[in-house]
């Protein structure tokens, strides 16, 4: 086939569409993901247009009208989509253009032409405007028509809603090729990172603290499948509670100086959150940060400074309940915190050096927390979700559409797993102290998604003579070791003096330790006249059904032992 004759290779893109901001990205023909800039060098794109005139403002531009033009600029919307007016909470909305009630759900009334009367925008209007100028940055940067993409949306979108995001986007000539949840994303664009081909088998909690809602979910990932063990919920936290908290503390002191609440004017509360959200930022990077605003209440202006100390003090409430919505995932998932390998903390309120120490104080230090704050090479939570959606589009690109059915991730959700764990335990008639033991092996981790195969060799005797081979269901029990406080303030004074962050509250840094313990044996097999130190195979298959299948045998050797038990 000559060059010219080759099938043309489809230009794809991720999507994270949040309430907030959104982003794009693409994997580049080495296999890497990478956020797209717009036009204004953005890549968290807020998601907000707004009407001025002839003009369509988008991003970071719309936003910024949400101080002069605020009834004409549509901002927070994503949520709104497939919902009834009744349903919605329209308070994110208030200082901007209001929700109305349409025969469709949800829509807008916004000056969008000069000289003309209103237009009524409906939610899916909305979305497929944003998602097109989204398609049109991409583009751009690209050079090449996009011709589909893959989207992000929080694991309680509904099936209707998934629907009305695809119609949207179909709306603007883009593809979608699938719409997958949010930390499932998450979670790719760190495995994607892995460099071993197999990945390994690990439960992750993924944290995804936005602008006006904290997603927290349970995700096992075991060969390289991906089961969403639990999720929960708060739309009341996010980054917007934290601007607040900011927003009151500078209110105070502009009223002691001034008299005059900057929050009771519209525009001025406008200008303050905007500065607010900023300092915020700033407040991620350095120990203190400035707010500056011309003229916000009363011809005043206002300037000051805040430290983080003072900021993270102030914002201890939201911080606790970040930790409390963390502790209640791992209670859903049936798990202990000790049974969480990693956390990835997403979204860009993660940025917030003091809430990934506070996760981190709460998990066993083998716990690792992904972010910038607790791990140098972690990567920018803000980006999280584009990128997983990106190499998730790059995979299925050239898929049929059954394909990509068959290859989405949240469809393994419903795929039966092992409730417990499964071990082997082999019996060592000379262990490492001269006596008979027996040392378990986990097998399968629990929540392996079946069915699944896995072959594992152990040294069958220190001795030589016959091997008991016994596969157990297996029970982990963590026992807690974290050492007493004396010994742990001896040890701690002299290195933590000029942590300046922390004096407030003990840095708990707990250590856990796994034990794994016979729950119930499933099946016994022998081998005999096994010579010292000779290898043993042991090759254990889960049907669907539960059904085990067990074959053990001498590495070398002839023969070996099979057996089958109903699940
Ligand atoms: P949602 O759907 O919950 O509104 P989103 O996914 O649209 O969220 P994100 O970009 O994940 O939005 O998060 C936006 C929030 O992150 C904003 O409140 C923003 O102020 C905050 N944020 C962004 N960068 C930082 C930073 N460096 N430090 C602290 N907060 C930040």
């Amino acid at each position: 086939m000559s060059d010219s004759e080759e099938p043309q290779q489809k230009t794809v893109i991720g999507i994270a569409f949040g309430n907030s901001n959104s982003s794009i990205a693409f994997t580049s023909p080495d296999g890497k993901a990478e956020v797209i800039a717009n036009e204004e060098g953005d890549r968290q794109i807020p998601s907000v247009l707004s009407y001025v005139g002839d003009e369509e403002y988008h991003g970071a531009q719309a936003k910024s009208h949400l101080v002069r033009n605020p009834k004409n600029t549509i901002a927070y919307f994503r949520d709104f989509l497939g919902k009834s007016f009744a349903d919605i909470d329209p308070t994110n909305a208030h200082s901007s253009a209001h929700p109305i009630q349409h025969e469709t759900g949800v829509a807008f009334s916004v000056e969008e032409k000069a000289d003309a009367e209103p237009s009524t925008l409906t939610v899916s209007e909305i979305t497929t405007r944003h998602i097109r100028r989204l398609q049109e940055s991409a583009a751009d940067f690209l050079g090449k028509k996009i011709d589909g993409c893959v989207i992000t949306v929080p694991t309680d979108f509904s099936e209707a809603q998934r629907k009305l995001l695809a119609e949207a986007s179909k709306a603007t000539g883009l593809e979608v090729l699938q719409i997958i949840h949010e930390p499932v994303a998450s979670l790719l664009a760190y495995t994607a990172r892995e460099e071993t081909s197999h990945p390994v088998d690990k439960t992750v909690l993924v944290l995804d603290i936005g602008g006006t809602r904290t997603d927290a979910a349970v995700i096992a990932s075991r060969g390289g499948m991906f089961t969403l063990l639990a999720t929960q919920h708060d739309y009341e936290l996010g980054g917007r509670q934290f601007d607040d908290v900011l927003v009151d503390h500078f209110s105070k002191e502009f009223i002691k100086k001034h008299k005059t609440d900057p929050r009771e004017n519209e525009r001025s509360l406008a200008k303050l959150k905007l500065e607010c959200e900023a300092t915020k930022k700033t407040l991620s990077l350095s120990n203190s940060a400035q707010i500056s605003i011309e003229s916000l209440a009363g011809g005043f202006d206002f300037h000051s400074t805040v430290n983080k100390l003072r900021y993270d003090l102030l914002s201890k409430k939201l911080a606790d309940q970040i930790v409390g919505l963390v502790e209640s995932v791992v209670k859903k998932a049936g798990m202990d915190l000790s049974d969480i390998n990693e956390v990835i903390l997403a979204g860009g309120t993660s940025h917030t050096p003091k809430i990934a120490s506070r996760i981190q104080q709460i998990f066993p230090s083998t716990t690792a927390v992904q972010a910038p704050a607790t791990n140098p090479n972690a990567l920018n939570p803000s980006e999280l979700s584009a990128r997983g959606a990106a190499i998730q589009a790059s995979l299925i690109a050239e898929f049929e559409a059954e394909d990509i059915e068959q290859s989405t991730h949240p469809a393994v959700t419903v795929t039966p797993h092992l409730p417990k764990p499964i071990g082997v335990v082999i019996h060592s008639p000379e262990g490492d102290e001269g006596k008979a033991e027996d040392k378990v092996y986990v097998f399968l981790d629990a929540e392996t998604a079946v069915p699944a195969r896995r072959t594992a060799t152990f040294i069958g005797t220190q001795v030589g003579g016959d091997v008991l081979i016994r596969i157990v269901e297996a029970k982990k029990e963590s026992v807690d070791i974290t050492p007493p406080k004396e010994v742990k303030e001896k040890a701690t004074d002299e290195d933590d003096e000029d942590d300046e962050d922390d004096d407030e509250e003990e840095e708990e840094e707990k250590v856990i330790k796994r034990v794994t313990e016979v729950e119930k044996v499933i099946a016994e097999a022998l081998l005999k006249d096994v010579k010292k130190g000779q290898k043993v195979e042991v090759m254990l298959n889960v049907a669907g059904d539960l059904t085990l299948t067990i074959t053990a045998r001498v590495v070398g050797g002839k023969g070996g032992v099979r057996g089958t038990v109903p699940g």
